[in-house]
């Protein structure tokens, strides 16, 4: 084997190691028992600077698993705190993950590395620092599939066994999950930083996510009011597209919510299929706090609380500090709402300048819901009526006669748009997409994974890592779930 092979020469940073100090643990991971790779991203590995063959060596996988600690890397288990469900835990943390360190890639962005289930740190309280392979093989999917609809997020590296079984309600095997985020730093992280360490460390904080995530606040008047305006308008643009395409993240507690606008920790996450606002899959979200339609308003709610550690650095008087504050946070949901409408009206092939056009969205989202047609399947469908070549989703309406007086409607809208057709309809296709991760299909995978059966899994990775261009002979996974399976509920995923 060629040294190259054999060894990934990557440098690691640790840029937040060294100027965050308070904030993470050095820590080495839990040395799995016989690691082999599940899965490996070899196109996010390239973008990284990786060399495939190298990754897949002994020396690749122990760096992915844990097994082995790269030179230069100094490892930590970052603190955070965060809200859980609308109440606030002062210590959460990494409890089963480790940045092992930061990477620049060609272009000289800064990306984390970090080890999911590398074993229990100082942050893991009652749990055992491991991982499931289900939950990290989901994790990967659909944090590919988010990344392939145009979503940020964070990504899988790779998947890897471990060799040993992890305790849940069964035994199950045990993985490491090595992903990639532009970083992991949390409205939960901030507020750690200010119950622990006060308006200083919350500073400090905010200048690493200002150089990283928002440089141009760095130039404003006040530039911690600028980050707080930049992460708004992340979020706003990160909770819009989630919802144009039917994503429930189903646990945005404040700790899952990050400053660089980026999708992390997919546990209960799962895709709507029949259009509900009300859709909840999350076993323990009783409440409903995290239902599909509740998003944006949570984002908002978490978004305040971000607002709220950075008051001390806003201005020295409390009271204009909160007028600040509140009058940006409260711009949230007219911001959220434009990035809405501006999507859909995109996905309905409609012009900006479309007098009907948020008539015509709020209508047909009605009808999906009052019919429980599956949202997908029917904004797909659209395009083909603008093309000529087909119905649209006219057969997915139990009372297809409310959908041709709607129809009606949205086609005299297209009528009245200059430009061809054909045009509209294709940049109609690139923006709804006809695969997503079925929660029927992702089970099914999940399933023969866990039996060491990993064809399914790899076929449905494939794709929704390309979901807009139709695959002939895969009708099935453009379909919402048989009437047989659910009612569906999602676990948290440790
Ligand atoms: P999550 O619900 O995945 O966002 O995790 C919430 C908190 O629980 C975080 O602090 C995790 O690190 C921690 N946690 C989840 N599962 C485990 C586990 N198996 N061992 C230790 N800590 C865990
Ligand atoms: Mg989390």
């Amino acid at each position: 084997m060629s040294s190259a092979a054999s060894a990934p020469r990557i440098a690691f940073d640790d840029l937040y190691a060294r100027e965050l100090d308070e904030l993470c643990v050095s820590w080495q991971p839990a040395t799995p028992p016989a690691p082999q790779l599940a899965v490996l991203n070899e196109r996010l590995g390239a973008e990284l600077g990786f060399d495939a063959e190298a990754l897949r060596g002994p020396d690749g996988v122990a760096l992915l698993t844990g097994a082995a600690v790269a030179a230069g890397s100094n490892p930590v288990a970052q603190a955070y705190a965060g809200h859980q469900f609308g109440f606030y835990a002062p210590s959460l943390g990494d409890g089963r993950a480790l940045l092992v360190g930061e990477l620049l890639d060609a272009r000289g962005a800064r990306w984390d590395l970090h080890l999911k289930g590398s074993g229990a740190t100082p942050f893991a309280r009652s749990g055992d620092g491991k991982a499931a392979l289900g939950p990290m093989l989901r994790e990967c999917l659909v944090g590919e599939a988010m990344h392939a609809l145009g979503i940020p997020t964070s990504r899988a590296l790779a998947v890897a066994v471990t060799g040993e079984a992890v305790a849940r309600e069964t035994l199950l095997p045990g993985a490491v999950l090595a992903r990639v985020a532009a970083s992991h730093v949390r409205v939960g992280t901030f507020q750690y930083a200010a119950t622990r360490g006060g308006p200083e460390l919350v500073r400090r904080l905010a200048d690493h996510v200002i150089a990283r995530h928002h440089p141009t606040a760095a130039e404003a008047d006040n530039p911690y009011l600028a980050l707080l305006d930049s992460v708004l308008a992340a979020q706003a643009s990160l909770i819009a597209r989630w919802m144009q395409v039917g994503f429930i993240h189903g646990v945005m507690n404040t700790d899952n919510m990050t400053i660089s606008g980026e999708t992390i920790d997919y546990g209960p996450c799962a895709f709507m299929d029949a259009f509900d606002p009300d859709t909840v899959f999350s076993s323990i979200d009783h409440g409903r706090r995290y239902a599909y339609g509740n998003q944006p308003a949570i984002a908002a709610w978490n978004l305040t609380r971000f607002a709220d550690t950075l008051l001390p650095l806003l201005d020295e008087d409390y009271d204009t500090a909160v007028g600040l504050a509140t009058e940006l946070v409260g711009s949230f949901a007219g911001r959220y709402d434009a990035r809405w409408r501006e999507g859909m009206r995109a996905k309905l092939g409609l012009a900006d300048t479309e007098p009907d056009a948020d008539g015509l969205v709020e209508d047909l989202l009605t009808l999906l819901r009052d019919q429980r047609v599956d949202f997908t399947c029917a904004l797909r469908a659209l395009s083909s009526a603008v093309r000529g070549t087909g119905p649209g989703p006219r057969s997915r309406f139990d009372d297809p006669a409310a959908y041709d007086r709607w129809a009606e409607r949205w086609q005299a809208a297209l009528a009245r748009e200059p430009g061809d057709a054909i045009a509209v309809a294709d940049a109609m296709d690139a923006r709804n997409p006809i695969y997503i991760p079925r929660n029927h299909l992702l089970e099914e995978a999940l399933a023969a994974a866990s039996v060491g059966d990993l064809a399914a899994f790899a076929e449905l990775l494939h794709i929704v890592s390309d979901p807009f261009v139709a695959r002939p002979g895969h009708e099935r996974y453009a379909e919402p779930a048989p009437d047989t399976f659910g009612p569906y509920q999602t676990f948290c995923g440790t």
